[in-house]
């Protein structure tokens, strides 16, 4: 099969790492891509956005499948744009339709299928600038912290977690006001959740799922989990608080309501579904839906699955999830994203990397890369994830470090206690 990866990151990086390795795959793209996937697929220079481009490169080049990393063509309907070409609707398409893609691109519609279907998850309302008066009141019915969020999407930025009052009904009113764009005409408010956090992954055929290995991501720049938000600084999976309790929890209370949601509601959703969950006193919440892979969490899902990846795609297509059998490796794997100094404010890009061919006990993923004049160097704020196998977390991440103490670059910077909260 011709398969094509849409995205340019760690996440890509890693589903091309795993395409590759299929025998049903015979060549493979990544469009845009970055330096790493062009060691194992050939890089297309397409905008992810641009259906009609991409539908043109589609048939162009006889795709068969596509795997879409991102959410935003998600978001922006990818999916229904191939479903309603007859020269492309039987391409393989790896992705939720617009209405499915809404979990993530809507808050408020999240919120509201969890409360229809019976998802726990904090208690919300939601507000317009029309109803901020209500908003105010509803404020002060809640206890610190406030947590207000944009209902659209805000590239990770748009939640505020508001320990003061009077501030967080400024905070409102800025964000009716237009401080996030069109992304906070609408705000959820909802009740603050005390707990630790991890992610679940799930594949879905529209009426199957297969549970992928659970993942922890450390999303702050700063040690001890402090600092601003980035995309993502290292993750660990399997999660090791996610004992079978918990996880049968999670698939009774959250995985086989939100399937049977998307049922009911006749939602074409053939793709991964993935559950951002908080775990209070050993019971778990949803705190959102995305509707893709997480990065840097698939560095570390999609290593441990043994079960070919391509298979398991071609079942999400025909609807027959059911029949294959999911195989993970017992071993647990850590990821340790090296970034750009300064990022995720300001930081410089076109810095040399060195040292990736001396790195033999991680596999390397790479993030922000370009080949320039022959060499490869920074493109972008999270630069190269690398990540590691070990028989617990702790062995694993010994090697991911090891791993990280090879590696050069201007400013370059990691975190070097992930995992902190765990024993
Ligand atoms: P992401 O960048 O992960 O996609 P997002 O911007 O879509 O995030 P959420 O995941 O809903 O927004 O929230 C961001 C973070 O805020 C969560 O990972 C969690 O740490 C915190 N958070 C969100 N809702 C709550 C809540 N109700 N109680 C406590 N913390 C919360």
């Amino acid at each position: 099969m011709n398969i094509l990866i849409l995205g340019s990151g760690g996440r890509e990086h890693t589903f091309a790492y795993k395409i590759a390795q299929s025998s049903k795959c015979s060549k493979l793209f990544v469009a845009p891509g970055n330096a790493g996937t062009s060691q194992v697929a050939e890089n297309l220079q397409l905008n992810p956005i641009d259906f009609a481009a991409v539908g043109n490169t589609s048939l162009e080049k006889n795709i068969d499948m596509i795997v879409v990393g991102p959410e935003d063509p998600l978001v922006k309907g990818i999916v229904d744009y191939f479903a309603n070409d007859d020269r492309l609707k039987n391409i393989q398409i790896i992705g939720p339709s617009s209405r499915g893609a809404l979990l993530e691109g809507s808050k408020e519609r999240a919120k509201e299928f969890m409360a229809m279907h019976k998802i726990p998850t904090a208690a919300y309302e939601s507000f317009s600038y029309e109803s901020l008066g209500a908003g105010r009141n509803f404020l002060e019915t809640l206890n610190p912290p406030y947590v207000l969020k944009a209902d659209g999407l805000a590239a990770g930025k748009g939640v505020l977690i508001i320990d003061d009052l009077e501030e967080a009904k400024k905070e409102l009113e800025n964000m009716l006001s237009g401080k996030f764009g069109a992304a906070s005409e609408k705000v959820v408010i909802e009740e603050f959740l005390d707990g630790i956090e991890l992610s679940v992954f799930v594949l879905t055929d529209g009426k199957n799922y297969k549970i992928l290995p659970t993942a922890k991501d450390y999303k702050r720049i700063g040690e001890g989990d402090t600092g601003l938000n980035t995309g993502g600084m290292g993750a660990i999976s399997p999660v090791p608080f996610a004992d079978e309790t918990l996880m049968n929890k999670i698939e009774e209370r959250i995985v086989k309501p939100t399937v049977n949601g998307l049922i009911e509601e006749e939602i074409d959703y053939k793709g991964f579904i993935f559950i951002g969950l908080i775990k209070v006193n050993n019971e778990p919440y949803v705190i959102e839906y995305n509707v893709r892979m997480g990065d840097p969490e698939t560095e570390v899902v999609l290593p441990r699955i043994k079960t070919d990846l391509v298979e398991l795609f071609e079942s999400t297509w025909k609807g027959d999830l059911d029949k294959v059998n999911l195989e993970v490796d017992e071993r647990s794997a850590t990821t340790v994203m090296m970034v750009s100094g300064g990022y995720p404010e300001s930081y410089q890009k076109g810095k040399t990397i060195t040292g990736l061919d001396e790195i033999k006990d991680s596999i390397v993923f790479h993030a922000g890369t370009k080949i320039e004049d022959g060499e490869i160097v920074t493109s972008g704020g999270r630069v190269i994830a690398l990540t590691s196998f070990g028989e617990d977390y702790k062995k694993a991440l010994k090697k991911s470090y090891q791993s990280a103490e090879k590696l050069q670059f201007d400013k370059m910077y990691f975190r070097k206690d992930i995992g902190f909260d765990l024993s």
